[in-house]
């Protein structure tokens, strides 16, 4: 252990809420050895005294106490710009224990402003008497803070204390956790944090700008005041400031720094459900009662089951009727086309190529509004962040951490978004993983596939039980994946975190149907861009060359059509590939298809859409479905290997870029391209031939 060169002075500010007992401790330190004077310009009184300890000479400042560091009162001011501006080398936060969660909100703003700071668990003596038993030991890891328990008015923990400043003295140390904000609010605070102009801010405060970003969006008046000093034009980061803070209100239906605040109290209270245990219990908040029930270590996994099987139980029986409606307006449309146009190369391409195409993946937009909706649901009132702390305890099986289950979650919706979550995993290795076997979760580009697949070959009653099945399917293999990589790639232990718990709230319905049409949207102009695109190159692929004449004689128009799919690039391409894919009981026209699939998987319908609009002749129904059915290649079993192949084989491009941005190297991108692929291919193998040999 380093020390601070003797007789170097130690500068320590006791910080605290009114009645924690910083006065008590303060006497208890410095004895007799103490002047009272006011600070500069003001008339609150500044107490400072020193001590000595194993020859290191400690300066001790007894700060006003405060609630927070968000300036609301003189006192608060002081406290505030003591530890902002004159940079105690050690900040001992006292907290009244018997009020821990009250009490630590000061302790997060410390963390976010990143000094180094001790927390001293005051009044330990009553807390114990009142039936509370703290765990400080992991309290402080969670925090990332050291913490002693202490009574001041005895003495006990001082000792402790003493050793305690003059390590984090010495150290420097500053705290280790990290206060996440949510998927509302984070990107925002790092689009602050970003065009904050750093060069000249950095050197001149000395203050993380990620505190700078979080106070301008709580308002800081002083924070506000001191950049429109120091930062030559501060105009155009003020009104982006105000109007971040305008968006964030409108979505989430109150005050950015109401819901900071929310989310710092979530910290706290996901920390003190793991570190602390009350012997008989006394508050009853709306919050904690219901938290009582859902992160109940019996009946909470199966209240999170039934919510997500609700969840895709509305997601299936809301959409699909809307569905049918989008998809009779689709056929109907290739019909009027059809028959307007002469036959020939620009219908082919208008009505195989573009309608089927973009067609077959915007039918499936009512599905995806309503998964998005229902994720958007769970994330903004609260539950997803109770899902990971219900988990936690699983996920610790599987060498993970009930964080990584957000993103997963996540994933469920889109695996781009998903990736980018993990930021919230302070630890690498957890991270890592986490964004290896993300891909795994079925994300909703993946539903139509199910969706065209299931409604083809299995009667409705079955078809939502065999989609939910690949869901799960894809879960286990995501835990399986995490074992395995975190016992082969990442080995060792991790450190632990707290989960935010937030208080439950109403999501705002702007905030739901915002979150839901971005998404959603996306998916749309992926419609409209990349797989328009793609639907184009695959149909000229797919009816260039033409087979000469002789080639195609005298076979019957649906043969013809067929054959002349084969005869073309795309054609020639997948039969080469079959043999590869043949043992899952793949053949040419769905090889092509996944092929495509690389791109989004989407293409997968949109491709399977032109290879047999192509080859379609029945003019009664022209739906896809129909035309799968009738090819004599499909049947159920292979449509269900096709759903479990495009589970988890190759993410999208989008994916592997996300991935490469995330882990800043190719490296991990190429290894879960390489390990998707192998990994369906040997699931669809086993599925495949395994059901062959049971019959079916
Ligand atoms: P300040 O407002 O933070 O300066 O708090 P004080 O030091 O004035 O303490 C407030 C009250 O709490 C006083 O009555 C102290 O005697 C009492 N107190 C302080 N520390 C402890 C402790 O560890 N245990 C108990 N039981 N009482 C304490
Ligand atoms: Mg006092």
């Amino acid at each position: 252990m380093t020390t601070p060169a003797r007789d170097e002075t130690i500068v320590v500010a006791l910080a605290g809420n009114p009645n924690s007992g910083k006065t008590t401790l303060f006497n208890s330190l410095t004895g007799a050895r103490q002047h009272v004077g006011n600070y500069p310009g003001v008339t609150v009184e500044r107490k400072e005294g020193h001590t000595e300890f194993e020859q290191h000479h400690l300066d001790i400042v007894d700060l006003p106490g405060t609630y927070s560091l968000t300036p609301y009162s003189l006192e608060e001011l002081v406290a505030r710009n003591f530890v902002v501006e004159e940079r105690p080398d050690v900040v001992v936060d006292v907290v009244d224990a018997t009020n821990l969660e009250r009490n630590l909100y000061l302790a997060t703003q410390f963390i976010e402003l990143n000094v180094p700071v001790i927390i001293v668990l005051n009044m330990i003596d009553m807390a114990e008497a009142q039936g509370l038993r703290i765990d400080a030991e992991l309290l402080g890891q969670l925090l990332g803070v050291k913490i002693i328990p202490m009574v001041a008015t005895t003495g006990f923990g001082k000792q402790e204390l003493l050793e305690a400043v003059v390590d984090v003295a010495a150290r420097h140390a500053r705290p280790t956790a990290t206060i996440h904000f949510g998927n509302e609010l984070e990107p925002h605070i790092a689009g602050l944090t970003e065009a904050l102009d750093l060069s000249t801010l950095d050197d001149k405060m000395g203050i993380s700008p990620r505190w700078l970003a979080i106070k301008l969006l709580e308002d800081d008046a002083e924070v506000v005041a001191d950049l429109t000093e120091r930062v030559p034009d501060p105009q155009p980061l003020l009104t982006k400031v105000a109007r971040v803070r305008q968006h964030v209100e409108e979505i989430l239906g109150e005050d950015a720094e109401i819901a900071i605040g929310d989310r710092r109290y979530g910290f706290i209270a996901g920390a003190c459900r793991r570190a602390v245990t009350t012997v008989k219990s006394k508050r009853i908040d709306v919050t904690d009662v219901i938290d009582d029930i859902v992160t109940n270590r019996i009946v909470g996994i199966p209240i999170f089951l039934l919510l997500m099987w609700l969840m895709f139980e509305m997601v299936f029986k809301l959409g699909d009727p809307p569905m049918g409606w989008i998809e009779t307006g689709f056929e109907a449309l290739g019909d009027v086309v059809s028959a307007a146009m002469p036959p020939g190369e620009l219908r082919s391409l208008i009505v195989d190529g573009i309608i089927g195409g973009v067609g077959g993946v915007l039918v499936f937009v009512p599905n995806i509004l309503l998964l998005f909706l229902a994720i958007a649901f769970i994330e903004d009132t609260g539950y997803m962040a109770r899902a990971a702390f219900v988990v936690d305890k699983l996920m610790h099986k599987i060498g993970l951490h009930g964080k990584s289950f957000i993103p997963m979650l996540i994933g469920f919706g889109c695996t781009v978004p998903a990736v980018m979550a993990c930021r919230t995993i302070d630890d690498e290795k957890n991270r890592l993983t986490t964004i290896l076997v993300t891909p795994l979760m079925s994300c909703s580009a993946r539903l139509p596939v199910y969706l065209l697949l299931t409604g083809a070959f299995f009667p409705a009653a079955v078809a939502g039980k065999v989609i939910f099945a690949i869901y799960i399917l894809g879960v286990l293999l995501a835990a399986l994946m995490a074992l395995i990589f975190r016992k082969s790639l990442f080995p060792g232990d991790t450190t632990p975190f707290v989960m935010e718990l937030p208080p439950y709230r109403m999501p705002t319905l702007r905030g739901l149907l915002v979150h839901m049409w971005e998404r959603t949207w996306m998916y749309v102009k992926k419609a409209g861009t990349v797989i328009l695109v793609a639907s184009v190159i695959i149909w000229a692929l797919l009816t260039h060359p033409t087979p000469p004449a002789q080639l195609t004689a005298g076979a019957s128009e649906e043969q013809a059509a067929s054959d002349a799919a084969a005869y073309s690039y795309a054609g020639r391409f997948s039969k080469a590939l079959e043999p590869v894919i043949r043992p899952l009981g793949f053949d040419w026209k769905i090889g092509t298809a996944l092929f495509a699939g690389f791109a989004a998987k989407e293409i997968v319908v949109s491709t399977l859409g032109t290879v047999y609009s192509l080859g379609d002749t029945d003019e009664e129904d022209d739906s896809l479905r129909a035309a799968l059915v009738s090819d004599p290649q499909f049947d159920p079993l292979v449509a269900l290997t096709l759903m479990v192949f495009v589970l988890i084989y190759v993410p999208c491009l989008a994916v592997v870029a996300v991935v490469k941005k995330e882990t800043n190297s190719w490296k991990w991108p190429a290894f879960l391209i390489a390990y998707t692929t192998g990994l369906a291919w040997i699931v669809s193998f086993i599925l495949y031939q395994g059901g062959r040999l049971l019959g079916f």
